[in-house]
């Protein structure tokens, strides 16, 4: 068993696509950066990387190549989950975190461990997606950005 933990932020922008764990969330702000800046999957990234000692997402996907561009972080994800697959192990389970003041995401949760699953093909079980809010506090509680946590464990 090899465990991984992964964490990322991403700025709010007005007028851009609010995508979390691969489900575009109706909001009239989203989330900078290069790619999607689908914050709980980068973070679900970083721990599979993690797990396995392979760096992280910005040497895999560095923000300076253009291939990445508004790219879809599911696609980013199955890239890396065949990297982990290669590697002989494949996922027991994760647990993702997402933090930000706004919208509500509970509703949209449980299409999160759909789209999840459906991905990464395997069962919705062992996916967790939970969110939170800051009490206002900080730079998630004022609006400025989300924030997103993931424990992963994978299994050989
Ligand atoms: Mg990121």
């Amino acid at each position: 068993m090899r465990i991984g933990f992964g964490y990322d932020v991403h700025r709010l922008k007005m007028g851009r696509r609010l995508v979390l764990c691969g489900v575009e969330i109706p909001c009239e702000f989203g989330l900078d950066g290069h790619s999607d800046a689908d914050v709980a999957i980068h973070a679900l990234m970083d721990a599979m990387l993690g797990a396995l000692a392979l760096g992280d997402i910005g040497a895999h996907f560095p923000d300076s190549d253009e291939r990445w561009r508004n790219a879809d972080s599911a696609e980013l994800l199955k890239h890396i989950y065949a990297l982990v697959c290669g590697q002989g192990y494949s996922l027991g389970n994760t647990d993702i975190t997402i933090v930000l003041q706004s919208p509500r995401i509970a509703p949209y949760v449980e299409d999160m461990r759909r789209k999840l699953s459906d991905v990464l093909s395997v069962d919705v079980a062992c996916i967790s997606v939970k969110a939170t809010t800051e009490e206002k506090l900080g730079f998630t509680g004022d609006g400025s950005g989300v924030a997103s946590y993931a424990a992963v464990l994978l299994v050989t």
